[in-house]
């Protein structure tokens, strides 16, 4: 029989498990069982509609038999089972793998990938040596058995099976100094297994115990009768059954809630924080929602989608259900379970429903109260939280014209110049003093940078705080907001900072007027690269600034520049120069010679320094080296 190679990610991640020093081998039986309940809730399901699947909903069942003598686990399922090219396809390639660059030392590297990636069927191969999977899928009558050794490959041959599903074997490795693999092919030992991971699958999880029973005491016997022991065996069920959003949260504790979390929603970390929720009247639901501590490793890519689980009255009708979920709180994973979803609901009509209206606005709520209690009460936590999904909050502030503004504008958090912490715009704004007005803030490429800023810097220096945003979206964000608590936002590189009492506008205006030849000669050499040259009076070490006026910053172009189809955008720069520093009297002497060619030079080199201050590119880098050089002639 043909020996077939796995695909090279496949094969990566084989050898990542069968020469895994990850210390939590025992994840691989709540993998197992995980597939064999999604592949008895296929049949189930089709069962519905399908009467050829002739299963009595109480009949479906996974089945566990370990075997001490020969060192085997096999684990059984009646649920859809896998075709031959099934087996090929899912067993045989890793899908998910694709875009992973494994490492195959052994670093704690291997153990992030192993618990982000819930890894699912290839974890049999970090405690057996070999498994052979037979399989008769729903609607066939050939069955296959698939075989591996890990390393070598896997062959396909045709096998004998009655009934529909599938049996997996698994040849338990022998113990190892570190590894106790007996425990896999004892009862207990699996019992303690199915509890601690597997206590909430939805169908019985069936093993054979046997007891021994000290034999009844007779009437007439003796002070030295000693009791027979006999052995009896019979089939239990080793798991509850009852879903965790059916209980009482006080009756649940936080271990088995995770528990829960991390084998439903692939996460190797605990969730940051647990939800429950639940409606009776208008429409009767439980949830139970978990915000994720980190973000997905699929967060970000086109791949990830939100979404709950949608149940009817037990019976999983849909995985990812995303009008249960508004955009902005993408990140929860959950379930939601309702008597008032038909089983049969399509996704057109799900969208209209009214209950899943009703549902989708309460869960948001739950969501909401439930993040301002932890930015409250947890402000660690929240920051760590902040880190992984901030982002898409501040999304959902910018998009759809800012309709979500109201529910989210709460939630955010800035990093304060002044303070150096995350703080919220309420905290913000209470420590204003009385003379500021704006809500300032700065945006770099990061925090450092912004707060270096020649404008920020100058804010500072009047004792206002700034808000310093290093993120494409803050711009856009908080131009959208306009407005909290009745205080504008102001860019502090958007020009016109009103920092000045009256007298120094005053004097600003003055100078302005003294200056006018100086400025506009200055203006004429720079040409359309900006659309007005300024003085200042707030800039204080720096001899020049660049700011910019209208909608679009300097710190959105650089943003823009970055999108497909957004060259073009071009922010309205202003260059501002400080009237106070040495540089302006030299350029006012320059003038005064009436030496044009040196103004003219003098003002290249500045526009240039302005840019690079602000995180731009040098316009013409080969001209601004040769202006340098010559001025040092
Ligand atoms: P995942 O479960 O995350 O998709 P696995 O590697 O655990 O990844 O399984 C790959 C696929 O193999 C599953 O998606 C499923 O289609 C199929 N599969 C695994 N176990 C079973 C089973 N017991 N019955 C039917 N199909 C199964």
């Amino acid at each position: 029989m043909a020996v077939k190679q796995f695909k090279a990610e496949s094969q990566k991640l084989l050898d990542l498990m069968i020469n895994s020093i990850y210390t939590n081998k025992e994840i691989f039986l709540r993998e197992l069982i995980s597939n064999a309940s999604d592949a008895v809730d296929k049949l189930r399901f089709k069962g519905l509609t399908d009467e050829s699947v002739g299963i009595s909903s109480d009949d479906f069942a996974i089945t566990l038999i370990p075997d001490k003598e020969a060192r085997t686990l096999r684990i059984l399922d009646n649920g859809i089972g896998m075709t031959k090219d099934e087996l090929e396809t899912n067993l045989g390639t890793i899908a998910r793998s694709g875009s992973l660059d494994f490492k195959t030392n052994n670093t704690s590297e291997e153990i992030d990938i192993i618990g982000q990636f819930g890894v699912g069927f290839y974890s049999s191969f970090m405690v057996a040596s070999r498994v052979t999977v037979v399989s008769r899928a729903f609607g066939s009558d050939e069955a296959w058995k698939w075989e591996s050794e890990g390393t070598e490959g896997y062959s396909i041959e045709e096998a004998e099976k009655s009934e529909v599903g599938t049996e997996i074997t698994l040849y338990i490795k022998e113990n190892t100094e570190n590894e106790n693999y007996d425990r896999f092919t004892d009862v207990y030992g699996i019992q303690t297994l199915v509890k601690k991971y597997s206590d909430y699958i939805r169908y019985p999880i069936k093993m054979l115990m046997t007891h021994t029973h000290p034999s009844p005491k007779p009437d007439d016997a003796g002070d030295d009768w000693t009791p027979e022991y006999e052995e009896h065996s019979e089939w239990e069920t080793l798991n509850s059954m009852i879903p965790i959003w059916k209980r009482k949260k006080s009756e649940t504790s936080d271990e088995e809630y995770n528990e829960f979390y991390k084998n439903n929603f692939y996460d190797y970390n605990d969730p940051a924080r647990v939800i429950t929720a639940s409606g009776e009247g208008a429409v009767n639901y439980n949830a139970i929602l978990f915000i994720p501590s980190n973000t997905p490793y699929d967060f970000y890519t086109k791949e990830f989608k939100k979404g709950l689980a949608l149940y009817s009255s037990g019976v999983m009708i849909m995985e990812k259900c995303e009008d249960l979920l508004p955009d902005y709180f993408n990140f929860v994973r959950g379930v939601v379970d309702s008597s008032d979803i038909s089983l049969n609901i399509s996704r057109e009509l799900l969208q209209q429903n009214h209950q899943v209206r009703l549902m989708k606005k309460n869960i948001e709520k739950k969501i909401k109260n439930e993040l301002l209690s932890m930015l409250k009460n947890d402000r660690e936590k929240y920051e760590t939280f902040w880190k992984s999904f901030g982002r898409v909050l501040k999304f959902g502030i910018y998009s759809d014209y800012g309709v979500h503004k109201d529910v989210l504008s709460d939630l955010l958090v800035f990093y304060s110049a002044k303070q150096e912490k995350l703080i919220t715009l309420d905290e913000y704004v209470s420590a204003m003093p009385e003379a500021q007005k704006y809500i300032y803030f700065a945006s770099a490429e990061s925090v450092e940078r912004a707060a270096k800023l020649p404008n920020t810097e100058a804010v500072l220096d009047h004792d206002f705080d700034v808000l310093l945003c290093t993120e494409d979206v803050d711009e856009f964000c908080l131009q959208v907001l306009r407005q909290f608590k009745e205080k504008s936002f102001k860019n502090v590189g958007g020009g016109n900072l009103e920092l000045e009492s009256e007298a120094e506008k005053e004097a600003a205006k003055a100078a302005a007027e003294e200056n006018k030849g100086l400025l506009s000669a200055i203006k004429d050499a720079l040409g359309d690269k900006v659309k007005e040259v300024r003085t200042s009076s707030v800039l204080k070490d720096h001899p020049v600034a660049l700011s910019s006026e209208g909608p679009v910053s300097v710190e959105m172009e650089k943003v823009l520049k970055n999108m497909p189809g957004n060259d073009g955008v071009k922010s309205e720069k202003i260059l501002e120069i400080n009237e106070n520093h040495s540089v302006f009297a030299a350029l006012k002497q320059t003038a005064a010679d009436g030496n044009s060619e040196k103004l003219a030079l003098y003002a290249s080199i500045l526009y240039e320094q302005a840019r690079l201050i602000e995180g731009l590119t040098v316009e013409d880098p080969i001209a601004y080296a040769k202006a340098v050089c010559s001025l040092m002639k």
